[in-house]
């Protein structure tokens, strides 16, 4: 049996003539930077996200540049950030000029660890960029009060986790906040990606930052258009192209109304595969989810021992799994002039061994997810 990782198209199928439908109007607009569809879905998605702006740019990677950038954060700037999670958040530091600052993971969420976050913190210190990794979300509480301590900025990577509901605890009610807030929409800004595999996905590349303050949102939309000021062709900030065109924006309107029927879907299966595993008693370990987030699976992820023979032996039985991520930041060639070593985020590196990524998306059939587990236990056995 084959199971492939995804599968974009199957989603497709399901709303091939709703999304034909708004594509088609879009062409025939002549509007297809910047239009109405842009505008319309910032607002869904900050207030699907409990946020008040929300800003479309060119890609997530993005996203997190020019957040940076509208934050303040440049040259001679730390931030404080995980070596466990995908290049374009390091990147994005790096871009705006400033350093990134590894701290280690927490072995059981594989987010960035809140008791190591002040270990990275110095006078040059001016934000923290958690990252909601696989889909559930990263102990903001904890992260925000440091920064509230430090003054530090806050931006989420919140790529892998569009959806995922935090729970505050009840002193963080009593802080004004909203108990429940979806990720992205807790820092000073929210990061998404668009990108085909995230749990809300274009067909293309597309991002978008969610922002509380006014003048930050404002910033970000002068940024994405090279930075112009009041008039045409006047630039008051050192800004890019970096705009979500009306084609994917009119796509992503129509998914948005199914996005949380997908994510239900994806949690079904993700129960589906604890449970069967658990069945068969084999040596992997399913995710943990921490009591202060959902989970939303934009990837299932179990640590496996043995972790590179098993994926040869399931991509042998015509199953594709993946490995995110194989080797942390600290200890990639483009990072080698920040000067970390092995053995400087022990837990990081361990889990980078350990981890594999099976197969998952919402209509990933019962059969195959069985099939899986079933060449689990026999790898096993
Ligand atoms: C996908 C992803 C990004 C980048 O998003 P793009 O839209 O591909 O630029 C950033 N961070 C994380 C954690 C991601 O998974």
């Amino acid at each position: 049996m084959e199971v492939s990782l995804m599968d974009l198209e199957a989603q497709y199928r399901e709303i091939e003539d709703e999304v034909l439908a708004v594509v088609k109007k879009v062409l025939r607009s002549g509007c297809y930077i910047l239009g109405p569809n842009v505008r319309l879905l910032e607002e869904e998605i900050a207030s699907y996200c409990g946020s008040k702006y929300a800003v479309g740019v060119a890609s997530g990677t993005d996203a997190l540049e020019l957040s940076l950038a509208a934050l303040g954060v440049g040259e001679g700037d730390e931030v404080v950030t995980t070596p466990f999670t995908f290049v374009a958040t390091a990147e994005a530091i790096v871009r705006v000029g400033a350093r990134p600052v590894f701290v280690d993971i927490e072995k059981d969420s594989f987010n960035i660890d809140p008791v190591r976050i002040k270990e990275g913190i110095t006078e040059r210190t001016r934000a923290i960029v958690p990252v909601h990794l696989y889909g559930q979300s990263a102990n903001m509480e904890a992260i925000l009060e440091i920064a509230e301590e430090y003054h530090l900025k806050v931006i989420e990577d919140a790529a892998q986790a569009f959806g995922a509901e935090y729970r505050f605890s009840l002193s963080g009610e009593s802080n004004g906040r909203p108990r429940v807030k979806k990720a992205g929409s807790l820092g000073d800004a929210g990061c998404l990606s668009f990108f085909p595999t995230k749990n809300l996905a274009g067909y293309g590349d597309g991002g978008m930052v969610l922002a509380w303050d006014g003048e930050i949102a404002e910033k970000l939309r002068r940024l994405r258009v090279h930075g112009t000021g009041q008039d045409r062709y006047s630039y008051t900030l050192r800004g890019k192209n970096s705009r979500l065109d009306e084609v994917q924006a009119a796509i992503l309107r129509v998914k948005l109304k199914y996005v949380e029927e997908w994510l239900k879907m994806r949690q079904q299966r993700a129960s589906l595969y604890d449970e069967l595993l658990r069945e068969v008693s084999v040596p992997v370990r399913t995710p943990l989810v921490t009591p202060y987030t959902t989970h939303t699976y934009c990837v299932y992820t179990i640590l496996a021992p043995h972790r590179n023979e098993l994926e040869e032996y399931l991509k042998k039985k015509g199953i594709n799994c993946r490995v995110y991520y194989p080797v942390p930041l600290h200890l990639q060639d483009t990072y080698k002039y920040l000067d970390y070593h092995k053995g400087d985020f022990p837990v990081a590196e361990k889990v980078s061994k350990e981890v594999i990524s099976l197969p998952v998306y919402p209509e990933l059939p019962e059969e195959k997810l069985r099939y899986v587990v079933q060449e689990i236990r026999k790898f096993y056995s």
